[in-house]
């Protein structure tokens, strides 16, 4: 996917809305203390599909992550 792809990690370290909202993971049982631990986390699509074979994930937290993914685009050059 693009926008993921085109992230600017150093903006991802600082954006702690994605800390906040998905600093645990309930379907891994998991604690990230980054925000780079939490897009590394969850970002792979297996996740989110496994994820979505046993829990319904609301199109809602979905929407939240790609607006973090989105804010955290790298400058386009030129
Ligand atoms: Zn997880």
């Amino acid at each position: 996917m693009e926008l993921i792809s085109n992230v600017d990690m150093e903006k991802v370290e600082k954006c702690t809305q994605l800390l906040i909202e998905f600093g645990g993971c309930i379907y891994c049982d998991q604690w990230l203390l980054t925000e780079r631990e939490v897009f590394e986390h969850w970002i792979p699509e297996e996740h989110f599909s496994k994820i979505r074979q046993q829990h319904p994930v609301s199109q809602e937290r979905t929407n939240i992550f790609m607006r973090c993914v989105e804010m955290c685009q790298k400058e386009k050059s030129g």
